[in-house]
This record gives C-alpha cells, sequence and structure tokens, in this order.
C-alpha cells in the first residue's frame, strides 16, 4: 500500500564552505572547497519520505532567485510533488554553513521565503486533506505550523511534529500533534530533563505518542496509553549524521503511514538513518526504499 506525506515546512540552499579551522571574530582564513545543496528540515524530510517509496508533497516557499530554481528541481527529481511549493518575492531561504576539518560546523540562517509561509495559502488544506501524514518543523513562523496542523485535525491526517530548532511550543499547537519526533536535545529543552526517560513521560502530558532520537545510542518511544519501545541504532560507521533525524522522521511516516506496527516502523527508521549515515550529504546520502529492505534483510 502506498501511502501519502505532506509536508508544510522550509527549504534553504545550503551554501557549505569547508576549511582547515573555522574562522574566529574579525578573522579571514583560505577555505579548500565550496559546495551549494539543496536542505531545510522541510525539504529533507519530504526527499527522505519519497526515497523510501511514499508520494511526497512539499508545501513551503522559494525565492524568485536561481537558488529557488535549483531547490524545485531537485524536488522534481526526487518525485516530490511541487504543487504546494509558491515563489515568493525577494530570495529563497539560506543556511550559511562552515565545515571544519574536525568536522564541527557553525550555521547562519536567514530563512528569507520562509518567513512568508505563515498561514495556509488557496489549496493547501486541500493538499493536506489528500494526504496520511504531515510532517511539521519549527523552521517557518509558528502561524504556518499552527494553520497546517490544525487543517489536518480537521481533515483526519496525522501530524508529525519535529521541534526543530527548539522552542517552548503552544499548547494549541500541541494539541493537534498526535507524534513528537525531537531529538534528546530538543527534548531537554523542551521538558528540562537531560534524562530521555524523563524528558519522555514530560512529553507525554503534552502529546500522545513521542520519540526521542539519541544518535548512535538509537531511540525511545511511548505512547500514553503506556507502551514504551527503545530501538538501538545499527552498528554502522558514521562518516556524516548530517540530516539522520530528518532521515528518521521521513521513513518512520511512510512506513506508519503503510500501516506497519510501531517496532518495525521503528526499524525501518532505524535502518533509514543508519544508511544515510555511512555518506556524506543530506539529500544525497538519503537512502531508496529498496536499500533499506535489502539492508533490513541482512540483519
Ligand atoms: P538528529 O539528526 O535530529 O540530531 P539523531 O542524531 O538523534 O537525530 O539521529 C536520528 C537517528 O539516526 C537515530 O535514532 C539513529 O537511529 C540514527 N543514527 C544517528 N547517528 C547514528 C550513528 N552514528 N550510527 C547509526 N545510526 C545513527
Amino acid at each position: 500500500m502506498t501511502t501519502s506525506v505532506v509536508v508544510f515546512g522550509s527549504c534553504n540552499m545550503d551554501l557549505v564552505a569547508y576549511v582547515p579551522v573555522a574562522p574566529g571574530q574579525g578573522e579571514t582564513v583560505t577555505g579548500r572547497e565550496f559546495r551549494t545543496v539543496p536542505g531545510g528540515k522541510g525539504a529533507n524530510q519530504a526527499i527522505a519520505a519519497a526515497k523510501a517509496g511514499a508520494q511526497a508533497r512539499m508545501i513551503g516557499a522559494v525565492g524568485e532567485d536561481e537558488f529557488g530554481a535549483e531547490i524545485r528541481r531537485t524536488f522534481q527529481q526526487s518525485t516530490v510533488d511541487v504543487e504546494g511549493l509558491r515563489t515568493a518575492p525577494g530570495r529563497s531561504g539560506t543556511a550559511h554553513i562552515v565545515v571544519d576539518d574536525q568536522g564541527n560546523n557553525s550555521i547562519v540562517v536567514v530563512p528569507a521565503a520562509n518567513g512568508t509561509v505563515d498561514g495556509l495559502a488557496d489549496g493547501d488544506e486541500e493538499i493536506i486533506a489528500g494526504c496520511d501524514s504531515l510532517l511539521l518543523q519549527l523552521e517557518i513562523p509558528q502561524s504556518g505550523v499552527a494553520a497546517a496542523a490544525a487543517a489536518a485535525k480537521r481533515r483526519g491526517v496525522r501530524v508529525v511534529l519535529t521541534p526543530a530548532p527548539a522552542v517552548l511550543l503552544p499548547e494549541d499547537l500541541l494539541r493537534d500533534v498526535d507524534l513528537l519526533v525531537p531529538n534528546e536535545h530538543e527534548a531537554a529543552v523542551l521538558t528540562g530533563h537531560e534524562d530521555p526517560e524523563r524528558a519522555l513521560s514530560a512529553l507525554l502530558e503534552l502529546v500522545p505518542e513521542v520519540v526521542i532520537t539519541l544518535g548512535s545510542r538509537g531511540c525511545v518511544y511511548g505512547h500514553r496509553d503506556g507502551t514504551r519501545h527503545e530501538v538501538p541504532a545499527f552498528p554502522v560507521r558514521a562518516v556524516d549524521t548530517t540530516a539522520a533525524g530528518d532521515t528518521f522522521v521521513g521513513v518512520l511516516s511512510t512506513a506508519l503511514g503503510e500501516g506497519e506496527e510501531i517496532p518495525a516502523a521503528l526499524r525501518r527508521a532505524a535502518a533509514g538513518s543508519a544508511l544515510s549515515v555511512q555518506r556524506t550529504g543530506a539529500t544525497s546520502a538519503m537512502p531508496s526504499r529498496e536499500e533499506i529492505v535489502r539492508f533490513l534483510v541482512d540483519r
């Protein structure tokens, strides 16, 4: 059974400079290499879901510049439907990333067109209503996130929220969220608890289902009815963990939409992200459905 997933969120062009040592204040350093890659958590999740086998749709905005055209092309190449992707006046969102030889990075995000996604446009509710799941993150204005979540709730569509970047969430948004998927840092910011078990219990007072991802330690799942699962990460040699969480959410939502039970869906998501961390890049590292199936058969 094919499932359909819509992302209402951000898309950026990532402008990445690779340097031996990152510059300090007032300093200029010479970089080794420069790359542009479409990114943003919304775009990443849409592409992860499409590669994992979902019919994926993207609602959001790019600017009128060449970056916008390139982001749009990338969606089309990844079979993500762009009927809901608007072109806003001005520039596309950009992320200015400096990566040093230790793999540490510093990032400046300029939201630009993403800042215009502050509510539903004509046709958005129909797109959302035609899907099984709505994936949300927090890189667009909160009014846009809340409007999309409310539309999904009205139409009986599952709402999955990645609370990144982490900020305290208003109650009216939380009321509409079915599944919250923070990483451990976001879970700690939202609850004040560093311990994942305590954070999980606190988050389950806000929403019915929670997955906290724990990097190479896997993830913990909880449901308000008392169900708990711990799923270890697959032991692989990680070279680049960029967008591991976005891959996880895209694959998880696809599996749940296809009717998989939670333990199997979490395992599939762990497999998808284990494959992605073994390759460099964000969307370019995301595995296809066939790769995920093969990976799981071997284990
Ligand atoms: P984020 O990218 O949002 O910070 P995490 O780092 O928690 O998210 O990673 C999400 C998921 O990706 C984890 O639950 C795990 O399944 C997988 N993952 C992350 N890092 C590794 C790793 N080093 N080895 C294997 N799997 C990993």
